[in-house]
């Protein structure tokens, strides 16, 4: 095979030897984007994923095994909530679903002995959503095992930093969507200490200690 120096060869060859590489190079790049793109998850894909898998954290428990994912949401947030936000009303403004979906759920987990329903002691109108003991236990067994916490806990800082991003990004949602935020009293702007202990000064009322930590339907940002 005889070589021919580039600078020997015609023009017009030399015009269509760069025109084909350039294709080449065009195909080769376009080609590894898409690919790049395909392979990359997308926050969105990773959240939707995570929360798939946050359902066999309580799934994995046998009080829980047949329960539908709304009746499992709704006994987590009875679980995370204060003495303020465990309405029904509040049940299905957290979920976002339908007060008829709702109702059905919950009255399904009362007939199955998950739930009580009592009337509110300051108002007899209201009522208020108690997890049972049997319930309550079952939770702690299923967060005692449960897999996000301990996969964030080997990030660098503890996951800090992943948990301040996410938050930003739940708090635009929320406000672009206009829903309530649903924050951990303790950050609340209504959150003060009186003598010593905790007080709602939207309520008026003594905070108990331990619901401090506990998310509230009236929460308010600083
Ligand atoms: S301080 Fe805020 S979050 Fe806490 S109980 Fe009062 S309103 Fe709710």
């Amino acid at each position: 095979m005889i070589l021919i120096p580039f600078e020997m060869v015609s023009i017009r060859y030399k015009i269509t030897l760069i025109t084909i590489t350039d294709l080449v190079n065009t195909v080769v790049i376009r080609y590894h984007l898409l690919f790049t793109a395909s392979a990359t998850m997308s926050l969105f894909d990773i959240i939707e994923r995570l929360a798939n898998l946050q359902l066999h954290t309580f799934t994995a428990v046998p009080a829980f095994r047949n329960l539908p994912p709304v009746q499992i949401r709704a006994l987590y947030y009875l679980f995370r909530c204060n003495h303020y936000s465990n309405s029904p009303g509040a049940v299905t403004e957290y979920l976002g679903l339908t007060k008829g979906t709702v109702s059905q759920s919950l009255r399904k987990l009362e007939e199955q002995g998950f739930i009580t329903r009592e009337s509110d002691v300051k108002d007899k109108r209201k009522v208020k959503l108690y997890l049972s003991a049997r319930t309550q236990e079952a939770l702690e067994e299923a967060m005692r095992h449960e897999g996000i916490v301990q996969a964030e806990r080997s990030l660098p800082d503890g996951g800090l930093d992943l948990e301040q991003q996410l938050k930003q990004i739940l708090r635009i949602v929320q406000q672009n969507e206009g829903v309530r935020l649903f924050g951990v009293c303790q950050h609340c702007r209504f959150h003060q200490q009186k003598n010593g202990f905790p007080f709602c000064e939207l309520t008026n009322e003594a905070i108990p200690p331990e619901n401090t930590t506990l998310i509230c339907r009236e929460f308010e940002e600083r």
